[in-house]
């Protein structure tokens, strides 16, 4: 499987790299276990795979922090959300309710879809719970329109 293909990652995963992002810097394991509520071996072990796909390091007694690899995807992994729980929310959910079901189903789109979503969107400044940045990825879409036209 491609690295950019954005399905590397299980669900679980995902939650936590956003999680690691947003807490931003190096972020302790306990942190990390309290707040999803998952027991620290679990964590421990989970964590250790993330950075064995090179997302994180782990600096031992204090943490882990994000490669630059793991910026990159984690900035991606956000976007995804923000822009399927957008269109949830233009189809008639509530922001809260379009957050939740997009987190059910996330880490199961590919970035080739998110992007051609995005493009299709007008590309959105404003998600639900943030805001959106745009890439080469989701932009490349208006150049193909227009080679098309
Ligand atoms: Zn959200
Ligand atoms: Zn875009």
């Amino acid at each position: 499987m491609e690295p950019e293909c954005g399905l590397a990652l299980s669900a679980r995963k995902v939650e936590y790299l956003k999680f690691i992002l947003k807490t931003g810097g190096t972020v302790r394991t306990n942190e990390i276990a309290s707040a999803f509520s998952v027991d620290p071996s679990t964590i421990t072990k989970t964590l250790a795979e993330i950075t064995a796909a090179g997302y994180i390091t782990h600096i031992p007694y204090h943490g882990v922090c994000l490669t630059d690899s793991g910026k990159h995807h984690a900035e991606f992994l956000v976007k995804r959300h923000r822009i399927l729980s957008l269109m949830l929310a233009r189809n008639g959910l509530s922001s809260q309710e379009a957050c939740r079901e997009a987190e059910r189903f996330e880490s199961h789109v590919s970035k080739k879809a998110i992007d051609r979503i995005c493009h299709f969107m007008g590309h959105p400044r404003q998600g639900v719970c943030g805001e959106i940045t745009h890439d080469d990825g989701c932009l490349v879409g208006n150049q193909m329109d227009r080679a098309l036209s």
